[in-house]
């Protein structure tokens, strides 16, 4: 273990003194490394404070450095890419993993949405940053955040799904690594799941003033002639809405016949073999619901729940709704071509809010 001074005395002026010349000259395990002692401590040197050496000591702490990566098996006379120090690391943390996402492929990118993504990792990072990475590579610890955490309960479900989609994304970024960050994903049927309709369900777009408001003014306001007495219908087709939490088009296909009053559960039409369980949606046989079930139960087993006064099925129509809400704001609804549509007879209500999609 040396350092020696190689100076071609033709060209040093410094002789003894030199510490240009300096270079390591280290045996280890039967191999001997040489390398100027500059060219080795320069490239580690903090960006904007590199210089040459200015001291013997310095030298030596700089050996110190040089043997420690020889016996951790790096070869130091290999060239430093930059940036390539940092990306060879593997994260040890999700806080580090995430860290390293942001500076290494969300600010490269310079999406418009970087700030948004900052703070959802900065929420990723508070729930599960201390955790080991390869934590990530099963779903458990990520469900927990989904529905047990502090956060989960002060939040709707949709705002944890877009935390969850920047960890994904994050995911991916580092599944794409060499050598990949991961061996799998937790984002998958049996594993993570984001489950869109949940979002619906729980996301209720309307406060509980504002649905009183519209079913107040279906019932006062639109029952009458010049609406065609759609009002009812309105004021239905909202609380099965609210109720239901079903896509709209399979709210308006349900059937009397599809409401099993002894287990207070409705069918919903149009299940397909994928979805079959979530496809018998409960009510309460007390609630507001039941009451309007049992009312069209009146008009026979074919009659459609959320169809026409008579129980005829009816397809969904825009206006009505946009007129319920003008209404309920206190706006009357324009004439022409939206009062024309209104007039012209076969109108009834479809819900665009309230909890359907
Ligand atoms: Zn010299």
């Amino acid at each position: 273990m040396a350092i020696r001074r190689r100076c071609r005395s033709s060209r040093c002026k410094n002789g003894r003194r030199c510490l240009e010349h300096l270079r390591f000259d280290v045996m280890y395990q039967g191999a001997r490394y040489r390398m100027p002692v500059n060219e080795f401590a320069i490239p580690r040197m903090e960006p904007g404070k590199q210089r040459p050496i200015q001291s013997m000591e310095e030298a030596r702490d700089w050996e110190r450095l040089f043997i420690g990566e020889i016996k951790a098996g790096r070869d130091p006379r290999r060239p430093r890419v930059k940036g390539k120090a940092t990306a060879d690391k593997a994260p040890a943390s999700v806080s580090e993993f995430l860290d390293a996402y942001v500076e290494r492929c969300v600010r490269p990118a310079a999406l418009r949405s970087i700030k948004s993504v900052k703070s959802r990792v900065d929420v990723l990072k508070k729930h599960l940053g201390e955790l080991p990475l390869d934590v990530l590579e099963e779903p458990d610890e990520i469900n927990r955040f989904k529905t047990d955490s502090d956060y989960a309960e002060d939040v709707e479900i949709a705002t944890i799904h877009r935390s969850l989609e920047v960890l994904r994304a994050a995911m991916n970024w580092g599944m794409a690594q060499t050598p990949s960050f991961f061996r799998k994903s937790p984002f998958h049927r049996y594993g993570v799941r984001m489950n869109k309709k949940a979002e619906t369900m729980r996301d209720r777009r309307l406060t509980r003033e504002e649905e009183k408001l519209l079913l107040d003014t279906a019932l006062e306001k639109m029952n009458a002639p010049e609406h065609q007495f759609v009002g009812p219908l309105l004021h239905d087709r909202l609380i099965g809405a609210l109720e239901l939490c079903c896509r709209r088009g399979e709210m308006l296909l349900i059937q009397n016949k599809r409401v099993n009053w002894d287990t207070c559960q409705i069918g919903i039409p149009g299940a397909t073999a994928k979805d079959k369980e979530n496809r018998r949606i409960p009510f309460n046989p007390n609630g507001r619901l039941a009451a309007i079930l049992e009312r069209r139960s009146e008009l026979g087993p074919e009659a459609y729940v959320f169809g026409s006064a008579t129980g005829t099925y009816q397809p969904n129509i825009q206006t009505a709704w946009e007129t319920l809400r003008l209404l309920a704001h206190g706006l009357e609804p324009r004439s022409g071509r939206e009062g024309g549509e209104w007039n012209q007879g076969s109108n009834c209500g479809g819900l665009t809010s309230a909890g359907t999609t």
